[in-house]
C-alpha cells in the first residue's frame, strides 16, 4: 500500500497515461510499452517522500516535488520548445470539438470564436500567434456542430502543417485520433442545445 497520497495520485496518473499511450499505439499501429512510473518520462520521476518522514517544517518538502533527475545535477528545468507547446496546445484544441455537442448553444459558439481570436492574440509564440491570426482571417471559425468544428479545426492545423512542411493529416479520420475524453458515465460531455434557437430549455 502506498505511504503517501501523493504517491498514490501518481501511479493512478500513470496508470490513466498508460492507457491512453496504448489506445493511441493501437490507432497508430505502433507498440506501446507501458511505462513504471519513473521511466514514463524523465521530467515525471518525482521523489516521494514517505509519509513518516514528513516534516512540515522541513523547507526541503517542496524541493521533493521536483523532477528528480533535477534535483540530482542541481539544474533548472529545461525550456519549453516550440513543438513542446504546440503539440500541447493542438492536444486542448482538438479536445474542444471532440467534447463539442452536436448541437451547441449560441454562448458555445461565440465561446470558440472569442477562444480563438484570443489564442491568435496570446498564444505564447509571437510567430505562431501572427500566422494564426492570419489564418483565422481567412479561414472563420465553424462551430456550428460538433462535425462542423473538428473538420474546421482539422483543416486549419493542416495549414499550419503545410506552411512548416509537415504532412496533412486525413481529416476523415479526426474523431478517430481524437475521441471523446474517457471520463466515468460521460461526467466531461459538455451539454448542447435542447431547441432550434441554440438556447438550452430551462
Ligand atoms: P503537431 O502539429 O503538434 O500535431 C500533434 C498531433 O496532432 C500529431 O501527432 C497528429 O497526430 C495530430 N494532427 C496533426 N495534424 C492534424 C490535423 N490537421 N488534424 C487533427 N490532428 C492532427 N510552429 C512553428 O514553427 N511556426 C508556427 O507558425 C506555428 N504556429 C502554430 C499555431 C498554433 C495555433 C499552434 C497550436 C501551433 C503552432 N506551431 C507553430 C507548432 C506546430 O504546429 C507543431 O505543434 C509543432 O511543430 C510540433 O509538431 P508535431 O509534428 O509534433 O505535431
Amino acid at each position: 500500500m502506498s505511504e503517501n497520497p501523493l504517491q498514490a495520485l501518481f501511479q493512478t496518473f500513470v496508470k490513466i497515461s498508460n492507457s491512453v499511450q496504448t489506445h493511441l499505439s493501437n490507432l497508430i499501429g505502433q507498440p506501446h510499452h507501458p511505462s513504471s512510473p519513473t521511466a514514463i518520462n524523465p521530467l515525471l520521476s518525482f521523489s516521494f517522500p514517505s509519509k513518516s518522514k514528513v516534516n512540515p517544517s522541513n523547507t526541503d518538502s517542496a524541493a521533493s516535488l521536483q523532477p528528480k533527475h533535477i534535483l540530482d545535477k542541481g539544474k533548472s528545468a529545461s525550456p519549453v520548445t516550440k513543438e513542446d507547446l504546440g503539440r500541447a496546445t493542438w492536444t486542448f484544441l482538438h479536445t474542444l470539438p471532440a467534447q463539442y455537442p452536436d448541437n451547441p448553444t449560441r454562448q458555445q459558439k461565440k465561446d470558440v470564436k472569442e477562444l480563438m481570436a484570443i489564442l491568435s492574440r496570446m498564444y505564447p509564440c509571437k510567430e505562431c500567434a501572427d500566422h494564426f491570426k492570419e489564418v483565422l482571417r481567412v479561414n472563420p471559425v465553424q462551430a456550428g456542430s460538433h462535425a462542423e468544428f473538428s473538420q474546421w479545426l482539422c483543416h486549419v492545423h493542416n495549414i499550419v502543417n503545410r506552411s512548416l512542411g509537415k504532412l496533412v493529416f486525413p481529416c476523415e479520420r479526426v474523431d478517430a485520433r481524437w475521441g471523446k475524453l474517457e471520463c466515468e458515465q460521460r461526467a466531461c460531455d459538455l451539454l448542447g442545445s435542447t431547441t432550434e434557437f441554440g438556447e438550452e430549455k430551462h
